[in-house]
């Protein structure tokens, strides 16, 4: 499949640690099953894995604004 958003290349389907930043602090979401682009970087999760990935980001969010 190519990448939705840039056209330019074909998704790898790769499990990575995905950086993630709030409000200037960074953290790692660690083993991120998606489909990455290496043009522009997107990645792309199904339902599951989104929802998994919304909620660490969420309590990430919810440590800083504390
Ligand atoms: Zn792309």
């Amino acid at each position: 499949m190519k990448c939705p958003i840039c056209g330019a290349a074909e998704l790898e389907h790769d499990t990575r640690d995905l950086p993630y930043t709030y409000k200037g602090n960074h953290t790692v979401i660690p083993a991120v099953t998606a489909d990455y682009c290496p043009v522009c970087n997107e990645s792309i999760t199904d339902n599951a894995e989104s929802e998994r990935v919304m909620e660490i980001m969420r309590i990430f969010a919810n440590k800083i604004d504390d």
